[in-house]
């Protein structure tokens, strides 16, 4: 899985340049000067290893058959990359999970009125694609965590599925309550569209691909280019993962042997209704048999008929039965101890398991991970020795709901709660930008990664290029400007879709996820079309970004691991905290005003007045206007963060100077392990509102937007959902986070301050 749009540095207009600079030329942030030479050679000699052969053949072999979780080849990749860890010199081994992981036993999707069609629900081999062929070993078409159901019900076309969608039906008089609804792929994370249709009455859920987002309307289809075919099917999960991810009948602890588990009829993030995926070929006859209004001109798509809203007349039999057996999860694991802190954890994965052959997904952020462990081997065999603790994880089941990862960090979180330091997490990979998201106290440190790196084809670094783009794409001159003068390019904020999930919001690890793309399109996302034979013709072909990507996250890997003092930066920090407590100080101001004026209008007759009165309408109804909040202690709370980072800051720059031989002395590592909680801090015990799983209190993926992030999640939530009762009390907690975070930034302060008086 991954995130439809990738991250991208995020720039925004109207913030104050903050005089924020990176290490100085030749330095490296937390290390003395001594540290800094040596470190310099071991990284050069690193990132002279990975080589896109190697980088191409891991591909040819992890992706040669289905590896999807429970299948044989899922086992034999995972025993593989346990023997490529363990031939490389590492200490490796397998630890094993069984999850709830329903597999299709039966599908069925038919048109019965007013004519007969039946979806084929089959996605054809492609001559001249080997691995497309293998259709006995294929996981069939379907949605993971579709509740099993048999129904029969007019159709209505929702568009992508969001809340938004059906306030727009509300308005044509249309209710899907009773109905079937098809909705497309895209427009916000998949298990919202049947999450959202259930709560408005739907009894089944059928979600297809659309030629305009990711098919012949972008550009050649497969096998004559990247984009999607007629017969091509988006698999993937449908659990409602913003509840919690991992597996359903474990929540909050590691499904071994003999975990407790619930029933699978208690199971909360199975979804309501049954879901079925299906192409753009299946999806012409339901659409085009629909009448009722004519879809308003956002929502039509890219087929040559016109889109109605319906409901009906079109009739749709759905129908979904899965084996709901438990299977095994294979998480491989790779230790390098650490010479100094052992007891400090740096954690990299991405995972191995795919929905299919998975060449792109994820086998293109797999491989450079093995290269990077296969560059330390020899770097250990040179004499390198890291400072900390090195783990590289392969995770299984991450396409069904972050499986490995989530029952992994379950099962370890009170050991990980005390010892990790980072987790830097890669998916997939392509050609183009370096993104850059996660944890901004690691905002400075990855931006200094970046200035390390070439680009492969274009030979800027790879952090001037992303520099260049943001001026570029910039809207305004203000943005224009901090693109040129800001010294570090803003990092995106992390909501959810891959492994770093549990990582950042369960337990509060400082995270990075890294990926190069922008420059490589394509509709095989979770099909049989996404393979070696496209991966090898359209995506990174020359392997020179998968490079790219291993020294990209294995220099940042090797730096944290290394650095004497933690090379968080919390500067960064306390200016985007700053500028989430003003976004939804805004937001609270924009809803108050919109729905305001909205009253107005209906009381003036404005949109009974402007509809066309032979067409269906119904007006909105008044509503009353939200009502103030005191956003005075997330203020305040802001305002003491900031001067915390300050206050580190300058301890840090003076601790640097000439040299830096403070950070070497032994007390350090009394301020590493204060380092070790800022992330920590800023989650809460009791979670989120509703979820009390996600215990970050500044990113979350949306509760009814899926994987998009979420900043200060409980306030806006409030906000959003009207939960007025409560916005006080998510105020306070914000604010209590934002303190217990200075404290932790106050303390490595003085403590720092006591190392160089
Ligand atoms: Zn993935």
């Amino acid at each position: 899985m991954r995130l439809t749009a990738r991250p991208i540095p995020v720039l925004a207009a109207g913030f104050l340049l903050l005089a924020l600079a990176p290490s100085p030329a030749g330095d490296l942030r937390g290390f003395t000067a001594e540290s800094a030479k040596a470190q310099r050679e071991w990284e050069t000699k690193f990132r002279a290893i990975p080589s896109p052969d190697s980088l191409r053949e891991y591909m040819r072999r992890l992706s040669a058959r289905p590896h999807h979780v429970g299948s044989p080849y899922d086992k034999a990749n995972a025993e593989w990359i346990l023997a490529k860890f363990q031939s490389f010199g590492l200490d490796a081994q397998i630890e094993q999970f069984d999850v709830l992981f329903p597999t299709p036993k039966e599908r069925v999707v038919e048109l019965v009125a007013p004519t007969k069609f039946v979806a084929k629900l089959q996605e054809p081999p492609v001559p001249g694609d080997p691995t497309s062929a293998q259709q006995s070993e294929q996981l069939p078409t379907y949605n993971a965590y579709s509740i099993d159901g048999d129904v029969t019900a007019p159709l209505v076309y929702v568009n992508y599925g969001v809340p938004a969608d059906y306030e727009r039906l509300e308005r044509l008089g249309v209710s899907v309550k009773g109905a079937i609804v098809i909705a497309r792929y895209f427009g916000s994370w998949r298990g919202i569209k049947p999450k959202v249709a259930a709560e408005h009455g739907a009894v089944g859920c059928i979600i297809y691909s659309d030629p305009k987002d990711d098919g012949y309307t972008q550009g050649e289809v497969y096998p004559q280019g990247p984009w999607r075919p007629k017969d091509g099917v988006q698999r993937g999960s449908v659990m409602d993962m913003p509840v919690y991810p991992g597996d359903p009948l474990t929540p909050g602890v590691g499904a071994t042997k003999d975990a407790k588990r619930l029933a699978i009829g208690d199971a909360p993030t199975i979804t309501k209704i049954p879901v079925l995926p299906i192409s753009y070929g299946d999806a012409q006859p339901l659409l085009a048999a629909l009448a009722g209004p004519v879809a308003p001109e956002e929502w039509r798509g890219g087929l040559g008929i016109t889109y109605r809203v319906g409901p009906g007349p079109a009739k749709v039999h759905l129908r979904v039965k899965s084996d709901w057996s438990l299977k095994p999860l294979y998480d491989v694991i790779a230790r390098i101890p650490g010479a100094a802190a052992p007891d400090e954890w740096v954690i990299r994965g991405n995972h191995h398991d795919a929905w299919v052959n998975g060449a792109e997904d994820p086998v293109s952020g797999q491989v450079p991970l093995l290269e990077e462990a296969r560059a330390y081997g020899q770097l250990l065999k040179q004499g390198w020795r890291p400072r900390r603790t090195i783990i590289y994880a392969a995770w299984d089941g991450e396409e069904p709901a972050l499986l490995g990862s989530t029952e992994w960090v379950e099962a370890h979180a009170d050991e990980l709660s005390r010892k990790a330091v980072a987790y830097l997490n890669s998916d997939t990979n392509g050609r183009g930008y370096l993104a850059m998201a996660g944890s901004h106290a690691l905002e400075q440190f990855i931006n200094d990664v970046a200035r390390d790196i070439e680009d492969p084809e274009t030979r800027l670094t790879v952090w001037k290029r992303d520099q260049l783009r943001a001026i570029a794409r910039a809207d305004s001159a203000a943005a224009r400007q901090e693109a040129r003068q800001r010294a570090n390019l803003r990092i995106g904020a992390l909501g959810s879709g891959s492994d770093y999930t549990p990582f950042l919001q369960h337990v509060g690890i400082a995270t990075l996820n890294l990926g190069y793309g922008g420059e490589d399109g394509g509709g095989i996302y979770h099909s049989i079309y996404d393979d070696f034979k496209w991966y090898t013709t359209f995506a990174d072909t020359s392997f020179v970004y998968g490079r790219a990507l291993a020294q990209t996250v294995g220099t940042a890997v090797m730096r944290l691991a290394d650095a004497e003092v933690l090379p968080y930066e919390f500067g960064g920090l306390a200016e985007t905290v700053g500028r989430y407590v003003k976004e939804v100080e805004k937001l609270l101001k924009d809803r108050q005003d919109d729905v305001r004026e909205r009253n107005r209008q209906i009381d003036e007759g404005v949109f009974t007045a402007t509809a066309d009165p032979r067409d269906p309408f119904v007006p909105p109804a008044k509503e009353e206007v939200p009502p103030f909040l005191n956003f005075a202690p997330l203020d305040n709370s802001a305002g003491a963060l900031t001067r915390a980072a300050d206050r580190y800051e300058r301890a840090f720059a003076k601790a640097q100077a000439n040299g830096g031989a403070a950070l070497a002395r032994p007390e350090a590592a009394a301020l590493n392990a204060t380092l070790l909680q800022a992330e920590r801090a800023l989650t809460s015990r009791d979670g989120l509102p509703r979820r009390p799983w996600y215990r970050h209190q500044i990113y979350a993926p949306g509760f009814y937007t899926g994987y998009g992030v979420k900043t200060l999640p409980g306030v806006r939530e409030a906000i959003e959902q009207k939960y007025w009762k409560e916005a006080d009390e998510q105020i306070a907690r914000g604010s209590q986070t934002l303190d217990a975070e200075a404290d932790v930034i106050n303390r490595a302060a003085e403590q720092l301050e006591n190392l160089a008086p």
